[in-house]
């Protein structure tokens, strides 16, 4: 097991903003970050696998995982619940693994509450129109459940001043850079780097062999 104990990101969108896009691509792309894989009472889609985009549960499965207080944080999104088990995140963790929760407002500002050390960014779609297009362009939803996920996302992007970083994703790939921007800069605040940078100094300050 690493001695250096993981990085936690919260990243939050609007539905059919492109988060999970963005995150596949950033998980294949950095071998030390992982996703976690949250607990849903929803329906699994077409397409949709157990174990690999939800642990899909019953709802009754979920209640009795709120009354071991088994969640990190979980929300009621659009009539489904949805929750990050404690125990999957901090084993990955204390693994030293980095760990991106993908979760709606109302879980990032739960672990904002918990006081846990974390990063948050908002991921914000282009303009509404263009959120309303790449919903529509997924064909994930009927009509009524999509329009309720526009109106959840008014409320959603009035929220980004919450977050401490706040990227538009306009072009996928620019976007999946900034992100790693973002992680790679976290990696490197002086909190997180004395292990390292205090190691270098005492090189300054012991007695080296002469050559
Ligand atoms: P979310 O996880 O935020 O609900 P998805 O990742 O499912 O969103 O993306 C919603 C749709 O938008 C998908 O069809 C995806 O291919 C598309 N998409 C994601 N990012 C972009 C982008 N930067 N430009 C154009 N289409 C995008
Ligand atoms: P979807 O049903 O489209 O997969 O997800 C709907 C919403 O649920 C998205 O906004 C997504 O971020 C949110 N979500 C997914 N997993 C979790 C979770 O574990 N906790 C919370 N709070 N929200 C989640």
């Amino acid at each position: 097991m690493s001695s250096k104990r993981g990085l936690l990101f919260v990243i939050s969108a609007p539905s059919g903003t492109g988060k999970t896009t963005l995150v596949e691509r950033l998980v294949q792309i950095l071998p030390n970050l992982r996703m976690s894989r949250s607990y849903t009472s929803r329906a699994i889609r077409a397409g949709e696998r157990e174990g690999v985009d939800y642990h899909f549960i019953t709802r009754q499965a979920f209640e009795g995982m709120v009354a071991e207080n088994a969640f990190v944080e979980w929300a009621d999104v659009f009539g489904n619940l949805y929750g990050t088990a404690a125990a999957d995140v901090e084993s990955m963790l204390a693994g030293g693994q980095d760990v991106v929760l993908v979760i709606d407002v109302q879980g990032a500002r739960q672990v904002r509450q918990r006081g846990t050390d974390h990063t948050a960014v908002f991921v914000m779609p282009p303009s509404f129109q263009v959120l309303e297009r790449r919903l529509r362009g997924r064909s994930t939803e009927p009509e009524a459940a999509l329009q309720r996920r526009l109106e959840t996302a008014r409320a959603e992007v009035s929220s980004y001043r919450e977050y401490d970083y706040v990227v538009v994703n306009d072009d996928l790939e620019s976007t999946v850079v900034r992100l790693q921007e973002i992680i790679a800069a976290e990696r490197s605040r002086v909190h997180r780097m004395t292990r390292v940078a205090d190691a270098i100094v005492r090189t300054f300050f012991t007695e080296a062999p002469r050559p």
